[in-house]
């Protein structure tokens, strides 16, 4: 089997490595805060001391990292992936990143012998932890077939949408229904609050009807219980906001609801919610 390595071991990489270890992938791992990968050394991944071994004995190379800068920094430059790795590895980034950067890393990938694929993801923590994520690829096609195999691992949507940067940009339109949607949500349950009904028996009629989302069934519980911890982190949800902003100005396209979610969740944040869950919008509309 392959041997994959794995960078970037937070909320969401952790969880989809420890499928690929379940699957019997010999796994090697690094992620910048060592505490967070001890559970995953226990149960069999190896620890490697910096991204470049990592790179050079891995097949495979996935990352999910943060930021479109943890993603440059671990791909470019002397110590980072696309210098180290051999010919014919393939580099998977699962971040939420920029097109363009999806792009950036392709091409210089493909000048080094080395394939490519964009493939974020949807599906939050739930999603990862049950390895049922909706996986957004752009890239090749036959790198994508090689792939998939180690995907399906992870998820059970998974589309491969176009060339370089078509992931991301896909990963964008996910983003946007969300926005919007999560205000929404959060308007929806302050109502039902304020008009003297049962939130969570509201949800039983309106999660199912017309109004059914991801976020309403899964995250309207959590603010209604008080639980605003990441799930997806305010912080990351800002960033991606600002990608799909400036992408859709590049493209001449006006997205004023986009812009008031970008700018409700910065007010969120500058009140020290920033790592917090998405959901603790709620806090806006009713004292938790
Ligand atoms: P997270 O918990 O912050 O995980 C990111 C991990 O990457 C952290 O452990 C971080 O290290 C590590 N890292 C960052 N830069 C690094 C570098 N240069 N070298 C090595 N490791 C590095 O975030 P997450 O929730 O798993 O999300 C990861 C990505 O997936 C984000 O782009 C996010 O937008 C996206 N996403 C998240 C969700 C969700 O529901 N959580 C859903 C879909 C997509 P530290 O521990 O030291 O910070």
């Amino acid at each position: 089997m392959k041997t994959i390595g794995f960078i970037g071991l937070g909320v969401m990489g952790k969880s989809m490595a420890r499928h690929l270890l379940k699957a019997g992938y010999p796994l090697l791992a690094y992620t910048r805060t060592k505490e967070k990968a001890e559970d995953l050394l226990k149960e069999g991944a190896v620890w490697k001391e910096t991204v470049a071994d990592l790179a050079r004995e891995a097949d495979v190379v996935i990352t999910m990292v943060g930021y479109p800068r943890d993603v440059e920094q671990v791909y470019f430059g002397e110590g980072g992936i696309l210098e180290n790795a051999r010919p014919g590895t393939y580099v998977i980034d699962m971040t939420t990143s920029t097109p363009t950067l999806a792009q950036s890393i392709y091409e210089a990938a493909k000048q080094k012998g080395i394939h490519a694929l964009d493939a974020p993801v949807s599906g939050g923590d739930i999603g990862a932890r049950e390895g049922t994520l909706t996986i957004m690829v752009g890239g090749d096609e036959d790198v994508f077939l090689a792939c998939k195999p180690i995907l399906e691992r992870l998820g059970t949507n998974i589309v491969r949408q176009g060339g370089a940067g078509a992931g991301q940009h896909t990963k964008m339109c996910n983003q946007i229904a969300i926005a919007t949607n999560m205000i929404g949500v959060c308007e929806a349950m302050a109502y039902a609050k304020r008009a003297g009904l049962d939130p969570f028996k509201v949800l039983e009629s309106i999660a199912k009807g017309a109004a059914g989302s991801w976020s309403l069934s899964n995250l309207a519980p959590r603010m209604l219980s008080g639980d605003f911890a990441p799930g997806f982190y305010v912080k990351h949800f800002i960033k991606d906001m600002k990608i799909a902003l400036e992408e859709a100005e590049r493209m001449n396209l006006p997205l004023p609801g986009l812009a008031l979610a970008k700018q409700l969740y910065e007010e969120l944040a500058q009140a020290g919610e920033e790592n917090s869950g998405t959901q603790a919008l709620y806090k806006r509309y009713v004292k938790a």
